[in-house]
């Protein structure tokens, strides 16, 4: 792993303190460094030159005896406008994790405003990390916290538990860019 700059303190990008996170290269943290790479890749991507289409994912077609015979790119069926399409949505969904790793480092700081529903919402977040079906299925409603976590914390207070719970998230490793690709066609059930 690189070391950081002498005089740098913090990633350009997320503000995260050197003496917090991995060196990636430059002023960036490894976090943010991976990221920015990778909208370069992406905005590399050509078409005509498959060994370009990295972070694509693959999927399996299946043979008549249920065997899988060949794996596909995801943007294999694409027309190039929808490819492009896909391209443009990948990238402001790696832009958007950049701005993200960013709010959690000002949430570190508490310099964020925390309001009841903010918290709330917070704490919802981890449910749905521990129990995805509940809310996916509409199974369990979370209970309306909102009002009384604004009456018996006040604002500071709320910071700092808002940052812990936030610590706790940042935890679950990151899901990569999802939902930018059109469905593959559904495999043949056995
Ligand atoms: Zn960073």
């Amino acid at each position: 792993m690189s070391e950081w700059p002498p005089h740098v303190e913090a990633c350009k990008n997320c503000t995260g303190e050197s003496v917090r996170y991995a060196h990636g290269s430059g002023e960036y943290c490894n976090r943010c460094y991976n990221l920015l790479k990778r909208i370069k890749d992406v905005q590399g991507w050509d078409r005509s030159r498959p060994e370009t289409l990295k972070w694509i994912p693959i999927y399996k077609t299946y043979g008549a005896d249920g065997r899988p015979n060949s794996s596909v790119l995801f943007t294999n069926s694409l027309t190039d406008n929808q490819f492009e399409a896909c391209r443009k949505n990948y990238i402001r969904k790696i832009e958007a994790r950049l701005v993200l790793l960013r709010y959690r480092e000002e949430i570190r700081r508490h310099e964020v405003e925390v309001n009841g529903l903010k918290l709330e919402e917070t704490f919802s977040e981890i449910l749905r990390l521990i129990r995805p079906t509940a809310f996916y299925q509409g199974k369990v409603s979370f209970p309306s916290y909102a009002n009384y976590l604004a009456d018996q914390f006040d604002e500071p207070q709320r910071r700092v538990i808002y940052a812990l719970l936030e610590e706790v998230i940042e935890q679950v490793p990151w899901q990569g860019v999802r939902g930018v690709w059109s469905p593959p066609p559904a495999a043949p059930r056995k």
